[in-house]
């Protein structure tokens, strides 16, 4: 491809809007231009890569039994109402006004819907379908370019099998198919337990790159081997001790005392024995939650405990007309109303607690949560925090932010009862089909490349998915002998199948043309000017090292070959 023909709108300047590196460099390189809030248009540079991430995926689906199908992006919206999900998303669906039809943020209705109508033995399955299409989510923050977008392109692939064997089966096949999809990306990456939010389901693992542009925490201890999205991460933090003594409860004044910090300073209480009351909204039913002092309460960890589809905090109003007091003053003695109640599990069996007294600057000490609550369960509820011991052996946790690129979900029967797409075992019993939904970013895998793998001048692409293998940076390409011997490279070396992009433009200065090739980042870059030219020679310089070699103009291609088969291993 010859530069001077080819679309690539470079940027000098780094747009205001752009804050994190990929997004910059995308801009930049003129891979991508912005439409609206969330709205991306991919132009041929950046298209070509989403291409490569999409052929590397379509292989390695393949390669594990996946059949691609193509699924429509819009929705009757009955179908997601039979899975609650209409509810579930809530405003992150794009609803088409004035019709019964939404923009699919996901698929598992639409396959669910295949499934029943065509899935009806046991014989028909094991079942792997995936497609690589578009999604649309109104996310509420769209932000770091295509990271967090609106439009966005997704693997989605589902399994449906006939056992719950036969998902773990399948669900290993993903797990293992995804590690060779990131390892040819060349991306670095790492795995965490994570929760099923929205999806429901059994178990999820998500396939997470560090960045300081991620919206997700894992908490990990790499000695250990744990490592889990913040949302479900849990540590062996020690519960509140149970006290011989035992007194009845006692009422006090706290006119001063809204917060956990102001009871510790105010009357000495140490911060773990304060039970802190919070009132939220499981699905219209309101729900008591306690937890110790200042720990936090994790809201992915309570929606799974509740099983909700959306849970929120009450407001001031609300809090009030429940329990008769304001947040602060709540407590599990003297409610209003009977509220069913839940707590951290560090609380179980907890007493000499303080908690509020349901009257505005009031508290009760010496609770007893055995006696004074009526509390329903005691689960972990908790968010960790830094330097906690892990679970499996006590090391202290690390906590840092990534991207999430991709999510595997074991959705067990969820989708399949709502549906009712049920099959017939060998005995003719009737059974709803256990699937699972496997999902891949093809952005996300693009924009962490780059997060990845660049410096101040720009992009360094690992050879598998870079736009082109081999950039050729001709010097004054209108002299005949440099511009004789860059035609010649440049017919050679795609001769050989390679991708090339030859810089052939015309009353370009060298130094413009070299702070374009390390923009754009090529994996190799061939220059050929006179000066080298005179000994029969050509200058390759590698993007990523910056290591030159001076190299006759003959054994360009083998040298490109061998360059590439290195940094294609690397
Ligand atoms: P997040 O928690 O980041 O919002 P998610 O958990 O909602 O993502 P999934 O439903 O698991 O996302 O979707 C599968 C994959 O699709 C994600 O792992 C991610 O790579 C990608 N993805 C999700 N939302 C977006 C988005 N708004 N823009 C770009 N890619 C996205
Ligand atoms: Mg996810």
């Amino acid at each position: 491809m010859r530069l001077s023909q080819y679309f690539i709108p470079t940027l000098k300047e780094i747009p205001a809007e752009a804050v994190i590196p990929s997004h910059q460099l995308m801009l930049r390189s003129g891979m991508i231009r912005g439409l609206s809030s969330g709205i991306y248009s991919l132009l041929p540079l950046g298209y070509r890569v989403w291409k490569k991430v999409q052929q590397i995926i379509r292989e390695e689906m393949d390669g594990i039994g996946g059949m691609e199908l193509h699924l429509p992006a819009l929705n009757p919206k009955e179908i997601w109402e039979e899975t609650n999900r209409v509810e579930a998303f809530g405003d992150t669906m794009f609803h088409i006004k004035n019709r019964d039809l939404v923009l699919a943020p996901t698929h598992e209705e639409i396959i669910t819907h295949i499934a029943q109508a065509f899935v009806h033995s046991y014989r028909d399955m094991p079942q792997i379908w995936y497609q690589i299409q578009t999604k649309f989510r109104n996310e509420p923050r769209p932000k770091s370019g295509v990271i967090r977008s609106r439009q966005f392109l997704m693997k989605d692939a589902y399994s449906l099998d006939n056992s719950w064997e036969g998902l773990d089966e399948n669900y290993q096949k993903h797990y293992d198919a995804y590690c060779r999809i990131y390892d040819r990306c060349g991306l670095d990456y790492f795995v965490v337990g994570a929760s099923s939010g929205a999806m429901g389901g059994t178990g999820s693992q998500e396939f997470m790159v560090e960045s300081d542009a991620g919206e997700d925490l894992c908490a990990f201890n790499m000695e250990s081997g744990y490592a889990a999205n913040i949302e479900v991460a849990s540590s062996q933090i020690p519960a509140v001790a149970r006290l011989d003594e035992n007194p009845d409860a006692e009422k006090f004044d706290t006119p001063n005392a809204k917060a956990i910090d102001d009871l510790v300073e105010q009357f000495g209480i140490p911060e773990e024995r304060c039970a802190k009351a919070l009132v939220y909204f499981a699905d219209d039913v309101p729900w008591l939650i306690f937890m110790s002092g200042n720990d936090q309460l994790n809201e992915a960890k309570l929606q799974t405990a509740l099983k909700a589809n959306l849970i929120r905090p009450a407001q001031d109003e609300e809090l009030l007309a429940l329990t008769g007091a304001n947040a602060g003053s709540i407590g599990p003695i003297n409610l209003k109303t009977k509220l069913p109640q839940l707590a951290d599990r560090r609380l179980e069996h907890a007493n000499g607690m303080v908690s509020g007294a349901n009257v505005n600057g009031f508290h009760f000490k010496n609770i007893d949560l055995d006696r004074d609550a009526d509390i329903k369960e005691y689960v972990d509820l908790r968010t960790v925090l830094e330097g906690e011991p892990d679970p499996i052996k006590g090391l202290p946790l690390k906590v840092k932010k990534a991207i999430e690129v991709g999510h595997i979900f074991k959705l067990g029967t969820k989708y399949s009862e709502a549906l009712k797409a049920n099959f017939l075992d060998d005995k003719g019993e009737e059974h709803p089909i256990i699937m699972g939904s496997y999902g891949i970013g093809v952005e996300r895998i693009v924009a962490c490349h780059i997060e990845q793998r660049h410096d101040k001048d720009g992009i360094c692409w690992h050879p598998s998915i870079a736009p082109f293998q081999i950039q050729i940076t001709g010097i004054k390409v209108e002299g005949d002998n440099v511009r004789e011997h860059a035609e010649k490279i440049f017919a050679d070396l795609e001769g050989e199948g390679y991708e090339v992009l030859y810089d052939d433009r015309t009353g370009v200065s060298p130094g413009f043309k070299f702070k374009d090739a390390d923009l754009l980042g090529m994996p190799i870059n061939v220059i050929v000017g006179e000066k080298n030219l005179k000994d029969g020679n050509v200058e390759v310089k590698i993007r990523k090292s910056g290591d030159r070699k001076i190299v006759p103009v003959a054994d360009v291609v083998a040298t490109c070959r061998d360059l590439l088969d290195e940094l294609m291993a690397s």
